[in-house]
C-alpha cells in the first residue's frame, strides 16, 4: 500500500474491542496476567504499552525497519541508541551535526569513553582517514542542519559494510515520507519526532527503528532497561499527527522552494542553503536517493546587521527554535541551535553570524513572503543600506 494510505491509516484497524478508528490511549501502566505464566502481552508499560506499541508498529512499517522504539525526546532516542557502545568505542560523524547531539557525544558519551570524530559522511576518504581500530559506527544527517549537506547512504552503507560498522541515519529532516535510509542500506534510523512527524509544535517525542534481528533485540533490551520511554498520551498526539504527514511534507516543500527561489534573487541575500536548488552542493544525490524535500533551509545575508532588525521585524514568522511544524519559524543558529558547538567547528562549516534558518510553515506561500520582505526592507532601511 502506499505510505500515504498507510500514514493516514496509522492504528485505525488495531482496536478490535470497539472498532475505533482512532486508536484509544491506554494509560494503564500494569497489566492483569490471567494465571501464572500467562500474560496478555502486556505486562509493564515501561516495557511495553498498547498505545506505544502501536505508534512503534507504524514507525517500523514506514521506514521499512523491523522494529520501532518510542522515546520520551529526540535525545532520549539518540542516549538509547548510544547506550550499545562501550568505552574504547569510536564513531564517525557527520559535520554540521545537530547541536545537542554534539552536545551529547561530547559532554556525556565521552564520560564512558565513548567518542567521535567530525567528518564529511559523503567524502569516502575523510571517513577512511578517520577510521580506527575501535571505530564502530557512523552517524549521519542528511540533509545537515543549517547548511543542508547531503550525503549518499547507499554509497556510505556498502563501504560501512567493508568495514563491519553500523551505519545509524537521523531522519527528522526528511522523513519517511521522502526518504528511507533502510531501503539504501542503513541499520538505524533515528528521529526527533518532535519535529516534522509530530508536526504541530505541540509534542515532543523519539523514534528509533531497527532493521535485523539481533539489532532489534539489542535495542528492546536498552529502551526497556534506560526506560526513556513515551507516554501514552504522547503517543497518542504523535500518531495524530502523523496521519497527516504526506499532506504537510508536500506543501512545506512546495513553499520552501518557492521561498528560497524568491531569496536567491533577492540582492541583500549572499548565498540560499536549499537543496532543491540546482547549484547546491549535493543537489544530484539528493534528487537521486530522495523523493523530494524538506521544508526547511537556511540563508546567508550579506550584511551581518540585518539580522537582529529582522528578527525582531518578522511578524507571521516567529522567531522560535526548533522546526518542522505547521507554524513558519525562523532561527539564528549562531546563538541558539548550534551554540555548544565551539566557535571554531561552527565557523569552519560556515555557520556564521549572517546565516538565518527557516522552517518554512504550511501558511500561504504569498502571505510568508510578504512577511520576510517587509522584515527585509525594514531592517536594510534601519542600517541605512
Ligand atoms: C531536534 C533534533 C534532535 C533532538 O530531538 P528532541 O526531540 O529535541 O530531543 C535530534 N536531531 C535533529 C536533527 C533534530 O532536529
Amino acid at each position: 500500500m502506499n505510505i500515504e494510505s498507510r500514514l493516514a491509516q496509522i492504528g485505525s484497524l488495531e482496536d478490535p474491542a470497539t472498532g475505533g478508528v482512532s486508536f484509544p490511549v491506554y494509560h494503564s501502566t500494569a497489566f492483569r496476567h490471567p494465571r501464572l505464566g500467562q500474560s496478555t502481552g502486556f505486562d509493564y508499560a515501561r516495557t511495553k504499552s498498547p498505545t506505544r506499541s502501536v505508534l512503534e508498529a507504524a514507525a517500523a512499517d514506514l521506514e521499512g525497519g523491523d522494529a520501532g522504539f518510542a522515546c520520551s525526546t529526540g535525545m532520549a532516542a539518540l542516549q538509547t541508541i548510544f547506550a550499545m557502545f562501550s568505552q574504547g568505542d569510536h564513531l564517525l560523524v557527520s559535520l554540521d551535526l545537530y547541536g545537542g547531539t554534539y552536545r551529547l557525544l561530547e559532554r556525556i558519551m565521552s564520560r564512558y569513553g565513548v567518542t567521535a570524530t567530525y567528518v564529511d559522511t559523503n567524502d569516502l576518504d575523510a571517513l577512511e582517514a578517520n577510521s580506527r581500530p575501535g571505530t564502530k559506527a557512523v552517524l549521519i544527517e542528511t540533509p545537515t542542519n543549517p547548511l543542508m549537506m547531503i550525503t549518499d547512504v547507499a554509497k556510505v552503507s556498502a563501504w560501512a559494510k567493508r568495514k563491519g560498522y553500523l551505519v545509524i541515519v537521523d531522519n527528522t529532516l526528511l522523513t519517511p515520507f521522502f526518504f528511507r535510509p533502510i531501503e539504501h542500506g542503513a541499520d538505524i534510523v533515528i528521529h526527533s519526532a518532535t519535529k516534522y512527524l509530530g508536526g504541530h509544535n505541540d509534542v515532543l517525542a523519539g523514534l528509533i527503528v531497527t532493521k535485523g534481528e539481533e539489532l532489534s533485540k539489542e535495542m528492546a533490551f536498552l529502551h526497556n532497561s534506560i526506560g526513556a520511554v513515551l507516554g501514552a498520551q504522547d503517543s497518542w498526539l504523535l500518531m495524530r499527527g502523523m496521519k497527516t504527514l504526506a499532506l504537510r511534507m508536500e506543501r512545506h516543500q512546495e513553499n520552501s522552494v518557492k521561498i528560497a527561489t524568491w531569496l536567491k534573487a533577492h540582492e541583500a541575500v549572499e548565498e540560499v542553503y536549499h537543496p532543491a536548488l540546482p547549484h547546491h552542493p549535493g543537489y544530484e544525490v539528493q534528487q537521486r536517493q530522495t523523493s523530494g524535500n524538506t521544508g526547511i533551509f537556511s540563508f546567508k545575508m550579506k550584511d551581518a546587521r540585518t539580522i537582529e532588525p529582522i528578527l525582531r521585524q518578522i511578524r507571521l514568522i516567529a522567531f522560535a527554535e526548533s522546526l518542522g511544524g505547521v507554524e513558519s519559524l525562523m532561527t539564528y543558529p549562531a546563538v541558539q541551535t548550534h551554540a555548544d558547538i565551539p566557535e571554531e567547528i561552527r565557523r569552519a562549516v560556515g555557520v556564521d553570524d549572517k546565516l538565518l534558518r527557516f522552517s518554512v510553515g504550511i501558511e500561504h506561500v504569498d502571505d510568508l513572503i510578504a512577511d520576510l520582505g517587509q522584515a527585509i526592507d525594514a531592517a536594510l532601511n534601519e542600517i541605512g543600506g
